[in-house]
């Protein structure tokens, strides 16, 4: 056994499909091949979304797809309060502001300042007066991460921050972290009491994650992650993005084609097997 531990990352906001069982084929042949193991998470901050019911129907689709994982399921519903002092820990070092802007009043701001959709986003904090007002009226607001104060934090270090990438193919590669194009980054949302960033990062360090394997709708995250791991000192894995499985009109395989569910193809009568061959792993 050598000290690989990767990790299975499900959402369970619904059945789990040909998506979900080729990035866990990606995982798990990956463990096998370096001698590691697999831990389970399900991620299922978005409590609006997430429901018990498909957590208990992934691990059934998983433990049917002949997936083994070491004992202990995390479930991150079970753990805001560690996420929260994460949010706590930057409040602390001077890191973070309240924001009261939601997606759309930031899009409509920069559309009037003449800037393209998506500019990344760099706020302040209020004056202390008119954040106390927005307070007392009950106003909704997350925290975020400003850059500028991680700038002036890490100094020469924010500038450094890089990963290591292995592609699917095997290589190698150091890739410079660019947490800039992602704007002030969100720590807590007004649905949720925590972030997919922070739990995220959270987990990993405190599951001992040397390897994250997940898709490239994600590698973009990676160039966040780092940066939170620099500021908490945790250790940073290293990552690999694969492809992702395509549904027949060529786009992302979404939920909605539930023909295309593990259950459903169980029900069919395909065998693990033949539904690995169709995920293309
Ligand atoms: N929960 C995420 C998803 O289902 C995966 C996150 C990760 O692997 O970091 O897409």
């Amino acid at each position: 056994m050598t000290d690989f531990v990767t990790r299975f990352a499900p959402s369970p906001t619904g059945r789990l499909h040909l998506g979900h069982a080729a990035s866990a084929f990606h995982v798990w042949e990956a463990a096998r091949q370096a001698g590691g193991k697999v831990l389970l998470r399900i991620e299922d901050i978005d409590q609006g979304r997430c429901k018990p019911e498909y957590t208990d129907a992934i691990l059934e689709d998983l433990a049917w797809l002949g997936f083994e994982w070491d004992s202990g399921v995390r479930i991150q519903s079970e753990h805001f309060v560690e996420y929260d002092s994460v949010v706590e820990y930057l409040t602390s070092l001077g890191l973070t502001y309240r924001c009261f802007r939601s997606r759309s009043d930031i899009a409509a701001e920069q559309a009037k300042a003449g800037l393209p959709p998506g500019t990344p986003f760099a706020g302040q904090p209020l004056p202390p007066e008119e954040e106390a007002r927005r307070m007392n009226e009950g106003a909704s607001y997350t925290w975020r991460l400003s850059l500028e104060k991680c700038r002036e934090y890490l100094g020469a270090g924010y500038h450094q921050l890089a990963f290591d990438l292995v592609t699917p193919e095997g290589h190698h590669e150091i890739i410079k972290a660019r947490p800039d194009l992602h704007g002030d980054i969100n720590l807590t949302r007004k649905d949720s009491p925590t972030a997919y960033h922070v739990a995220c990062t959270h987990d990993d360090a405190l599951q001992n994650i040397t390897h994250v394997i997940r898709g490239n709708d994600l590698a973009e995250a990676a160039h966040i992650h780092v940066l939170i791991q620099k500021l908490m000192g945790w250790p940073q894995p290293v990552y690999t993005h694969h492809a992702l499985v395509m549904g027949p009109d060529g786009k992302r395989l979404a939920k909605r084609f539930a023909s295309q569910s593990i259950a459903a193809l169980r029900a069919d009568g395909l065998s693990a097997d033949q539904v690995r061959r169709m995920a293309g792993v």
